[in-house]
C-alpha cells in the first residue's frame, strides 16, 4: 500500500502547567507543588496524531532558537514527523502557554504565540515540493492567515485536499473560504464563525449550511461525545461518537479527530468513512491525560475497530 502523505501547516507550543493551592493575586507569589511540561500547539498535536496512524507527515512551522524549540524538533522527529520544514527563528522565542491550576480547579492561562505568529507565506514556499506531493494539507488557525492562504494556493497546484480546522476561531476572509475543501469547527467555533448556536444537532446543521453558503463544499462540525455532523450542500449526516466508558480527559480530542480524519482522507476514503475513523481516534484519546501524550497508537485503534466490529464502517 502507498503511504498517505500529509502536510500540516500550524503551530508548535510548549505548555507548562503548574498546580497550586490558590491562584496568585496581583503581586503575590505562590508556591506550586508540581509542574508538567508538555509539547503542544494544535499543529504539532495533529501532526503527531496523523503520524501515529501510519501517515507520512511533514510539519511546516516555526520555533525559536531556544530549549523549547530544540525540544519540539526532537519530539516531532521522535514520533516520526518530518520536521525539516520547521524553521528555527533567530529573533523570536518559541510559542508557550503558561497554565496555573488551583485546587478548585480553576486556572489562569497566558499564551505567548511567539514564532507561531511569525510564519509567513515564504515559509510555505520553502516547503512547496513537499506540499505538491501531499494527499492532504491540514491547517489550523494558531498561525497568521496569509500563511494559511498561501498553503492552500500551493496545495491546489497539486492534488491535496485542503482541510481547515478553524481553531481557535476568528473571522475568515471570503477569499480564504473559497480555497477550503473541508472545514471542521467544533460547536463553539461554528458559533464564532457563523453567529449560529450549534449546541443542538439542528443548530449545528444550520451553522454548517451557513458555512456552505460561504463557498466551502463540505463542513464537519464535531460534537464532543455525540460524534460529528457532516453537512454537504444537499445532505446532512450525523455520525454518532464512540462510547468510551473510561474517558479521563477530553483535552486534545479535537486534535486526535483531525489526525485520524486527515489520514483516512489521504488514503482516499469517503468523508463518511473518514469521520467514523476520526470518531474512533478522537474517542480513544480521551483515555489518557493531555493532548499530544494522549494520541492513540495505530495498534490501539486497530484493536478497538476489531473488538467493536467497526471495520466495515472505516475500510
Ligand atoms: P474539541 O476537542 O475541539 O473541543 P470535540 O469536543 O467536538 O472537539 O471533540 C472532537 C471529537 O473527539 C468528537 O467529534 C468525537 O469524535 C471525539 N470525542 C470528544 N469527546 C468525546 C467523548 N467524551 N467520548 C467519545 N468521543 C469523544
Amino acid at each position: 500500500m502507498v503511504t498517505p502523505k500529509i502536510v500540516v501547516v500550524g503551530s508548535c507550543n510548549m505548555d507548562i502547567y503548574s498546580w497550586t493551592d490558590h491562584l496568585p493575586e496581583p503581586g503575590e507569589t505562590v508556591i506550586g507543588d508540581r509542574y508538567w511540561q508538555v509539547m503542544g500547539g494544535k499543529g504539532a498535536n495533529q501532526a503527531v496524531a496523523a503520524c501515529l496512524q501510519g501517515a507520512q507527515v511533514s510539519m511546516v512551522g516555526r520555533v525559536g532558537n531556544d530549549l523549547f524549540g530544540q525540544n519540539m524538533l526532537e519530539t516531532l522527529s521522535g514520533y516520526g514527523v518530518d520536521a525539516s520544514h520547521v524553521r528555527v527563528d533567530e529573533q523570536v522565542g518559541s510559542g508557550i502557554a503558561l497554565v496555573v491550576v488551583d485546587k478548585k480547579p480553576e486556572n489562569i492561562i497566558v499564551v505567548v504565540p511567539g514564532t507561531n505568529m511569525c510564519i509567513e507565506p515564504a515559509d510555505i514556499d520553502e516547503a512547496d515540493a513537499c506540499i505538491h506531493a501531499a494527499d492532504v494539507l491540514l491547517a489550523q488557525m494558531e498561525i497568521p492567515l496569509p500563511a494559511i492562504e498561501r498553503a492552500f494556493d500551493v496545495a491546489h497546484q497539486g492534488k491535496a485536499v485542503c482541510v481547515l480546522n478553524p481553531a481557535p476561531a476568528r473571522p475568515i476572509p471570503d477569499k480564504i473560504y473559497q480555497k477550503i475543501d473541508l472545514i471542521t469547527p467544533n460547536q463553539n467555533e461554528a458559533k464564532v464563525l457563523t453567529g449560529i448556536t450549534a449546541e443542538t444537532i439542528e443548530g449545528a446543521e444550520a451553522a454548517g449550511k451557513a458555512l456552505i453558503e460561504r463557498g466551502v463544499p463540505a463542513v464537519i462540525i464535531t460534537l464532543g461525545a455525540q460524534g460529528a455532523l457532516l453537512v454537504l450542500p444537499k445532505e446532512t449526516h450525523h455520525l454518532e461518537g464512540m462510547r468510551i466508558l473510561d474517558a479521563l480527559d477530553t483535552t486534545g480530542a479535537g486534535d486526535a479527530f483531525m489526525g485520524g480524519l486527515a489520514v483516512s482522507l489521504a488514503c482516499g476514503k469517503s468523508l463518511l468513512k473518514a469521520i467514523c475513523f476520526a470518531n474512533i481516534v478522537g474517542a480513544l484519546s480521551t483515555r489518557k491525560r493531555g493532548a499530544m501524550p494522549s494520541m492513540p497508537s495505530q495498534v490501539e485503534v486497530e484493536v478497538y475497530i476489531r473488538e467493536h466490529h467497526l471495520s466495515e464502517l472505516v475500510d
